[in-house]
């Protein structure tokens, strides 16, 4: 279903120049959005916007998710830990690009969406190279800790230690940070015990809730 749609949308992020990685508009080719949609939106599901998923909270735009799977250079065989689930989306197109070898952790707060994103996963056929956990994702994945990439798909106050602590060396974390209304998305890498900041621009996203987040 939607195939055609699927095909322009990607056309439309090449053009406009939004994104140039083949392999992250391969893998947008791919990966069905409207699947992710609660089940009225399907139609609007190849639209260049946000759309809400439930529980106050928001899918981003395709050219969001495009410039930061682009910016983050993720590629196959790597270990990648996305914070903010939501609908399952981003980490979808995530699964697509680590493969093979490759694995993803994405961690969501809310337990109805990290329910209902890992059964989409599962249905979709991301089951083995992706695990949804459901927990406050401010704290990291110690457990399987490093990772090579860390995203965080809400914005907070500060980037949260743990998540530097737990960034492979060599590795990048992408985190907007800022206030409630407008933040900054920070692009950062890690050298040893250096963390070298970069601004990739000013976004809006859903607030970053929990521990080193926050607060309710
Ligand atoms: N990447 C998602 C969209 C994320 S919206 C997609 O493709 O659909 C941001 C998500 O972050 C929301 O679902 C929100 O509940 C979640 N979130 C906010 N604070 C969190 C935290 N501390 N740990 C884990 N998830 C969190």
């Amino acid at each position: 279903m939607y195939e055609r749609e699927r095909k322009e949308l990607v056309i439309r992020l090449r053009n406009r120049g939004y994104v140039t990685s083949d392999a992250v508009l391969e893998a947008m080719g791919r990966v069905p959005r409207h699947e992710f949609l609660p089940g009225t939106m399907g139609p609007l599901a190849y639209e260049d916007t946000p759309l809400p998923i439930g529980q106050g909270q928001t899918i981003s735009a395709p050219h969001m998710v495009g410039m930061m799977l682009e910016a983050l250079d993720i590629r196959p065989g790597m270990k990648v830990l996305e914070i903010g689930t939501g609908s399952g989306y981003h980490a979808a197109l995530v699964a697509e690009l680590v493969r093979p070898g490759g694995k993803v952790f994405t961690v969501e707060r809310i337990e109805d969406l990290g329910l209902r994103a890992r059964a989409t996963l599962e249905r979709l056929g991301y089951g083995d190279v992706l695990e949804v956990v459901i927990s406050d994702g401010t704290n990291g994945l110690p457990e399987h800790a490093p990772y090579e990439r860390i995203f965080v798909a809400a914005a907070g106050p500060g980037v949260p230690q743990p998540l530097k602590e737990q960034l492979a060396d060599g590795g990048m974390l992408m985190i907007p940070v800022g206030g409630r209304a407008v933040q900054d998305l920070v692009l950062i890498t890690r050298s040893g015990d250096r963390f070298a900041e970069r601004s990739m621009g000013s976004v809006v996203f859903v607030p970053l809730i929990g521990e080193h987040g926050y607060r309710e």
